[in-house]
């Protein structure tokens, strides 16, 4: 069966045609300036030429018809007709506490999807008129939503449950939801499967490093603790986000600089990070260049990155009373070797010994650690679009 997984953003949607039987990507793309001047499709059939399409695309409906029409073109689509598409897989970006696994898409659904728009309310409307789009363009065909939060939803009370008047939790739903979930999950699977164990004898930490970053303590194949939030901004240092703070930085920061919460909010969502820190850039790569040519502020901002990382993992070691495996994804855990000793060079007493031959991989499957006998430490590229395909076969399938 062919899957195409879903993927909307307020003016993107990110789209993958994938052959269930093998796991192949048929076709890719991305649609951009949804409902804005030169929107624009590039879209990839594999073995074939890229084509970009250029075409006015006032809502995501429009961009989804172009996206169907080319994968299904003569010349450079993938297959003959919509009849060839089995299912479709959405990513919706938050599932509250009503969804702690995939579900078939229906009436129901949507309304739950609907009422957590005040969690996400960035994420969850562009999300719904994906579903919306496809509902009206591909009415017979299943569609399945693959959470973000979902995988996070085993996190027990004691991890979940915020040191605040605790009728916030019920009056407002406000607790520990985490994020990157589809991703902790698919790598977590992945190591155990190289490791040829079951994931329910394994205690593995994930650690999510892109832009965004989570690390999260995955217990017999569960997520026990996460270290995103209510929201994203929560945990790791990130690419423009402060993660962890002292709360009451925020009032003091809104009185010294006449500001409103509007625009503290873009601060330590969009000014913070190791851009805040390095005042020069959010992109790891960058930061690694300037700070080998020995910019110490671009130094200091990957040393907090790395610290922050360090504290977490220690905190979910001993959480779980030990680790089987360390794995590293997204774009700087797969990629930046540097970023990874950083990291793993304090971890020594918690017996993560890295091999420094070994950690020159870049974005391919690889044990990073000395084979003797302690934490196995591992890159595993992360695939939430397989991820999403998988989960919206075997729900299909079952129907
Ligand atoms: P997002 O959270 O937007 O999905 P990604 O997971 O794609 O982000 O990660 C993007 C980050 O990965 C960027 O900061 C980029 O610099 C970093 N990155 C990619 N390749 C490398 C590399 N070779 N070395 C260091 N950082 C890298």
């Amino acid at each position: 069966m062919n899957i195409l997984v879903i993927n909307c953003g307020s003016s993107s949607l990110k789209y993958q045609l994938i052959d269930a039987k093998d796991e192949s990507v048929l076709a890719k793309g991305l649609v951009e300036r949804i409902g804005i001047e030169g929107s624009r499709i590039k879209h990839d059939t594999t073995g074939k030429e890229r084509v970009i399409i250029e075409e006015v695309m006032n809502d995501h409906k429009r961009a989804l018809e172009l996206v169907l029409s080319s994968i299904i073109n003569e010349e450079y689509g993938a297959i003959k007709s919509m009849d060839e598409i089995g299912a479709v897989g959405h990513r919706v970006v938050h599932g509250g506490e009503k969804f702690s696994e995939s579900v078939i898409i229906d009436e129901e659904v949507m309304n739950a999807i609907e009422d957590c728009i005040e969690l996400a309310p960035l994420h969850n409307p562009p999300n719904i008129m994906g579903i919306q789009a496809c509902k009206e363009l591909m009415p017979n065909i299943p569609m399945v939503a693959v959470f973000d939060t979902a995988f996070h939803q085993t996190i027990p009370k004691e991890n979940y449950i915020y040191p605040l008047p605790y009728e916030y939790y019920e009056k407002y739903r406000i607790r520990r939801y985490g994020f990157h979930g589809t991703s902790h999950k698919y790598v977590s699977q992945r190591a155990a499967d190289i490791l040829g164990k079951d994931i329910k004898d394994l205690n593995i930490v994930t650690c999510h490093l892109g832009n965004g970053s989570s690390v999260t303590a995955v217990q017999g194949g569960k997520s026990i603790d996460t270290s995103m939030g209510f929201t994203p901004l929560e945990g790791l240092v990130m690419g423009t986000r402060s993660g962890d703070i002292d709360p009451a930085i925020i009032p003091f920061i809104m009185e010294k600089e006449n500001i409103d919460f509007d625009e503290v909010n873009d601060i330590l969502n969009k000014k913070s990070g190791v851009l805040g820190i390095s005042g020069i850039s959010s992109d790891f790569r960058d930061l690694e260049d300037i700070a080998i040519a020995g910019n110490e502020r671009a130094k200091l901002a990957l040393d907090i990155f790395c610290h922050r990382v360090i504290k977490y993992i220690a905190a979910y070691a001993a959480q779980m009373c030990s680790i089987d495996a360390l794995v590293f994804t997204g774009g700087v855990g797969e990629n930046s070797d540097i970023i990874r000793e950083g990291i793993c060079e304090n971890l020594v007493c918690l017996n993560i010994i890295m091999d420094h031959e070994l950690n020159k991989v870049r974005g391919k499957e690889a044990i990073i650690s000395k084979n003797i006998g302690g934490v196995t430490i591992m890159v595993v590229p992360t695939n939430e679009e397989l991820m999403i395909a998988k989960e919206t076969l075997s729900l299909a399938n079952n129907r």
